[in-house]
């Protein structure tokens, strides 16, 4: 028992220790292989399609962000009027009880006057009759009536249109809420379609790549070696790339920081698994980055967002070919279609989350090389369709144990 806890406390420990330098690559379509330079044309005529679609999607996206902002304005307006509205309301209210107040002064001042005069005039009826006191008195009193019943009338007006606007207050609270859902609702839409919009431009810049990097295949197998239409791209290219004996490690110094291989780390705070298509050596950040093996440089990515800048390159090596990539490079140094030696430098160490921002996908400077058998005239976009092929690195390029460093790029361990 107490071993048992000591032996998962070491693999917890362990586990712990390898937190890898690279998280899991994002899952893309599985892509069909250029066998020949008539579908290398094929693809590129897609990619061209698809980054016209690309650039339709990015107008309607940027159109419906720029109709819902105008909404959003609009609604504000819309809030001020009914601020305004309210408060003529309130003050219209207000005068109104005012009105009332003063007038029901008055009407107190009339039937006081009116009382008066009763008392006064009565008191004159009994001991002396006068008749046109008596008119005068009479008179008097139906005017005071009358004035007195204009203002009970006045005031009931008055209480009618108070509460008619209490009404419209209830009624522009209730519009205000509406409209303060509205916004709400407008603003979570606006911001969904930013995040749309930025994935689009995002896929706009690595079909851009792709569509660059196969014009320039393109080019280099029809120009530079000859191939025909329908040839297999393999045949063609055969014999014909720089051929080598051996690969080295792509960085002079560095530590083996990721296997080739299943893997089972803390990411966020929670335990995750997933497969690590290469082997990672944490380096120094801007250390230079050499191709493994002489060839020619296959295809360049540009600040993906899981990889980073990203160099692939096709390998003659004892007569089989490869295709070896690199990920998390701060920079790129040669160019599609350049033939590249051994001690030829592609880039530069990166996947520093300070400095490599774009690169969501590395945790630290390191650099993530990983190999697949064939793969001459691929295109790279579709990672899966890469990864179909790829081998262990250990099967080709000698590296220390896991967690070891080497300081040379040949040396055997
Ligand atoms: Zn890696």
């Amino acid at each position: 028992m107490k071993i048992l806890k000591k032996i998962s406390f070491i693999v917890i420990a362990l586990a712990t220790l390898l937190v890898p330098l690279s998280m899991p690559y994002k899952e893309v379509e599985v892509e069909a292989k250029a066998q020949t330079l008539r579908q290398l044309k094929n693809e590129l005529a897609e990619n061209e399609r698809e980054l016209e679609e690309n650039k339709q999607q990015q107008a309607q996206t940027q159109s419906q962000i720029s109709s819902s902002k105008k909404r959003i304005e609009q609604i504000s307006q819309e809030k001020i009027q009914i601020e305004k509205d309210v408060a003529d309301l309130t003050d219209e209210i207000e005068q109104l009880n005012k009105d009332i107040v003063s007038m029901n002064v008055e009407i107190k001042d009339l039937m006081s006057y009116y009382q008066l005069s009763n008392t006064g005039e009565s008191a004159a009826l009994e001991y002396v009759f006068d008749a046109s006191t008596f008119t005068d008195f009479i008179y008097r009193m139906a005017i005071t009536e009358q004035l007195g019943e204009h203002n009970s009338d006045l005031i009931k007006q008055y209480n009618q249109t108070i509460s008619e606007n209490e009404d419209k207050k209830v009624e522009l609270a209730n519009k205000t809420e509406e409209l303060n859902d509205k916004e709400k609702e407008l603003e979570e839409q606006v911001k969904q379609n930013q995040a749309t919009l930025t994935k689009t431009l995002e896929g706009a810049v690595s079909i851009e790549d792709e569509i660059k990097n196969q014009k320039k295949l393109i080019d280099i197998y029809e120009n530079t070696y000859k191939c025909k239409l329908d040839e297999l791209l393999d045949d063609c290219l055969a014999g014909k790339l720089p051929p080598d004996t051996a690969f080295y490690r792509s960085v002079v110094s560095g530590r083996v920081s990721s296997n080739y291989g299943k893997r089972t780390y803390k990411l966020n705070g929670k335990w995750t698994s997933d497969f690590h298509y290469g082997v990672d050596m944490s380096a120094t950040h801007g250390a230079k980055v050499y191709s493994s093996a002489n060839g020619v440089v296959a295809a360049v990515f540009k600040k993906q967002s899981c990889g980073g800048n990203m160099v692939y390159i096709n390998h003659l090596v004892n007569g089989k070919k490869y295709t070896t990539g690199y990920y998390h490079l701060a920079d790129i140094k040669v160019k599609v279609g350049q033939t590249v030696s051994s001690t030829t430098v592609i880039g530069h160490v990166g996947g520093s989350p300070k400095y490599e921002t774009w690169d969501h996908c590395s945790t630290g400077s390191h650099n993530h090389f990983t190999i697949s058998t064939g793969n001459w005239g691929t295109t790279y976009k579709s990672y899966s369709g890469f990864i179909s092929k790829q081998i262990n690195p250990r099967k080709v390029v000698n590296f220390p144990a896991l967690g070891k460093s080497f300081t040379s790029r040949d040396r055997k361990y």
